[in-house]
């Protein structure tokens, strides 16, 4: 598993720095590179206060970037060892990719199927009908909304589908 994935793939850097920061993201980078990994070995290698450290990595978790399998010894000793699991944020990521794409396809296609308006006070957009609903007045400021030039927007649409695809 995790083979062709690693932590430093930018866009799986980029979601774990939102995620869980700096710190997350080394800790993963460290759990990445020695898995399957104890969570001795990691204390070991990292140091500092142990509950901070279990903080640190059930935050990984819940980010989906690492889970944890429990061992049982025959002295009925418990072991935690940890995996990473890059292909879940790449799963989570793709969907969101599949959402926004669609959100923005969505959009072009209503912009490009009738007339829009918009309030130059507050940039605020409008299909005809939406407009129309109250008479073509602002429905912040009241000013009145002008007909609009679809075209740069449907341009700017299209340029971040071709940035998703
Ligand atoms: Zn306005």
């Amino acid at each position: 598993m995790n083979n062709h994935l690693h932590p430093d793939i930018p866009h799986i850097k980029k979601y774990l720095l939102e995620t869980v920061g700096d710190e997350g993201y080394s800790l993963a980078k460290f759990i990445h590179e020695k898995q399957p990994v104890t969570i001795e070995e990691i204390q070991e290698a990292h140091g500092g206060n142990p509950s901070e450290l279990r903080k640190k990595l059930y935050l990984l978790e819940s980010a989906h970037a690492a889970e944890y399998q429990v061992e049982t010894g025959p002295k009925g000793w418990q072991t935690f060892i940890w995996n990473t699991n890059l292909y879940n944020i790449e799963f989570l990521l793709e969907k969101k990719r599949e959402a926004e794409m669609r959100a923005l396809e969505k959009k072009l296609e209503v912009a490009q199927s009738g007339l829009f308006f918009e309030c130059t006070n507050c940039s605020i957009r409008e299909t005809f009908d939406g407009a129309y609903g109250h008479d073509f007045a602002c429905p912040v400021c009241g000013k009145l909304m002008q007909q609009s030039d679809s075209g740069k927007y449907i341009e700017r649409l299209r340029k971040r589908i071709s940035e998703l695809v």
